[in-house]
């Protein structure tokens, strides 16, 4: 039967693509069903690749604006809002393009339309046309959307989400962000480089409160330095619109703040899409809004399988991905291996950078390690200062009577990237000796990976 397959696969972002094509390497016939008109998902259209190329934008403006200091003067260079939107919307699109183009190399059918699980084995396609697939097996995909708070309807002019502020074709003079999670700290330090006087507002103690609060306590300093106002510990209690901007009163502590600013951006968080996906004409279980699976990314309900932002695990995109692979494996009776989420590393694109892998020194203690810590700060790497990058530093937490790395923490420039080392050093269970023996090159950042390995043992040399 032509719409007969092994594999359906709903949501075409970096879980479900992904798990589309390992299905059909697998040698299983797989159709991939998508609502949007292009392919990706939120990481490509609205999320990783959009943010990033803003990003792009903005850190040539930091590096302008010092450049100067490197003997090197660009007098008069200034910002083209429409033109980095443009650039952004080329990269995007370039992207999504190398999506389809690989669903045709690996000969994944693509249905564009709504789709829903209906029934035993079946998925309905509602889009230009309408299909019914038969399925032997249902990865359902389709991700996460943003939250918004009842008190703070988007309008998208001034009360802005994660989606609508991606097509700002004006820098607001004055921006509030709420939430210092990756998102929201990501655009608040893109708004402060393109000229936005930015002020965040966290309910935790701390911005980024996910990362170890050394890192957090750091990129609290230098967003002290960069001029980014912000407030934790902070309740907004309401929003208003007004004239100008918006209103937002904020409680701290016994006190309340009014902030007023030309936009709002909501950034507290995602939500999955789990509704109209026909999850209860099977019977899939959902608990506090997410799909629980097992290490192999199966739900309660034989033959469907979740991956991505909907289901209880990190939500990013190289996480989906990797599930989406394991997905494919197992349905292959490939036998894969359950993913450890320990060493998944976690990625804030800001200046400066922040990235992390394994355990923070609470999550440590708090798993009755008991530890040794290692520290070398980038001040002291020669590359660091070619650069002018001195801020931040790596950060290794090892288990005391094993010496084996628990945890990699870095803030500063190029972290992002850094962060691989560590992420191969907790796969391969390596100690932190192994680290240390391990030879960088000279002049990199790198070296400051290999220097809190020594530091962990007790001897950082060049600090
Ligand atoms: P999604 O990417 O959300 O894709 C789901 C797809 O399913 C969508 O295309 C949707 O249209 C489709 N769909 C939904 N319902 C249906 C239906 N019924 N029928 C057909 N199709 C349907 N992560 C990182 O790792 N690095 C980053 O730098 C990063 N930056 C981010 C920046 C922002 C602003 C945001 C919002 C997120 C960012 N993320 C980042 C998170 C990342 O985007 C998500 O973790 C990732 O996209 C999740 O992938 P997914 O495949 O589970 O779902």
């Amino acid at each position: 039967m032509a719409n007969a397959f092994d594999v359906v696969v709903i949501g075409a972002g970096p879980g479900g693509y992904v798990a589309a094509i390992r299905a059909a390497q697998n040698g299983l016939k797989t159709a991939l069903v998508e609502r949007d008109k292009k392919l990706g998902g939120t990481c490509l259209l609205r999320g990783c690749i959009p943010t990033k190329a803003l990003l792009h934008s903005a850190s040539l403006m930091d590096s302008l604006a010092k450049a100067g200091d490197f003997g090197v003067n660009v007098p008069g260079f200034a910002l083209e809002m429409e033109k980095v939107i443009k650039r952004k919307e080329r990269v995007v699109a370039k992207l999504t393009g190398g999506v389809a183009g690989l669903m045709k190399k690996y000969g994944v059918t693509v249905f564009k339309g709504h789709g829903r699980l209906a029934g035993k084995g079946r998925v309905t396609v509602d889009g230009e046309t309408k299909e019914t697939l038969e399925a032997r097996h249902v990865i359902v995909a389709t991700g996460s959307e943003v939250k918004n708070l009842p008190f703070a309807t988007p309008d998208h002019k001034k009360i802005l989400t994660s989606d609508s502020m991606l097509e700002v074709t004006a820098v607001p003079k004055s921006l509030v962000v709420l939430g210092a999670g990756a998102v929201g700290m990501e655009f608040a330090s893109i708004f402060k480089s393109f000229g936005s006087a930015v002020t965040l507002v966290e309910m935790m103690p701390h911005l980024l409160p996910l990362e170890d609060e050394d890192v957090s306590k750091e990129i609290e300093k230098a967003y002290r330095r960069r001029k980014i106002e912000f407030l934790v510990g902070a309740k907004v209690q309401k929003v208003e619109s007004t004239e100008a901007g918006v209103k937002v009163s904020v409680g701290v502590g016994e006190g309340v703040q009014v902030l007023e600013a030309e936009a709002l951006l909501v950034a507290v968080g995602r939500k999955a899409v789990i509704e109209d996906v026909g999850l209860d004409t099977v019977g899939v279980k959902v608990e506090r809004g997410l799909i629980p699976v097992d290490g192999l990314m199966r739900t309660n309900v034989e033959n469907v399988w979740a991956i991505g932002d909907l289901v209880p695990t990190l939500a990013l995109a190289h996480v989906a991905s990797h599930e989406g692979i394991v997905a494919a494996d197992a349905i292959a009776g490939k036998n894969p291996t359950p993913i450890n989420y320990d060493r998944a590393p976690s990625a804030t694109y800001t200046s400066p950078e922040v990235a992390s892998v394994g355990l923070t020194e609470k999550k440590a203690r708090e798993r009755g390690h008991e530890i040794k810590v290692g520290t070398m700060p980038f001040a002291a790497i020669a590359k660091a200062t070619i650069a002018g990058e001195n801020e931040g530093f790596v950060k290794i937490i090892a288990d005391k009577k094993y010496d084996e790395i628990l945890g990699v923490h870095i803030i500063g420039a190029h972290a992002t990237e850094l962060i691989a080392e560590a992420c191969a050093a907790l796969e391969l269970e390596a100690t932190a000796e192994e680290l240390a023996t391990t030879i960088h090159a000279h002049p990199t950042l790198s070296e400051a990976v290999g220097e809190a390995a020594h530091g962990v043992l007790g001897h950082t040399i060049n600090f």
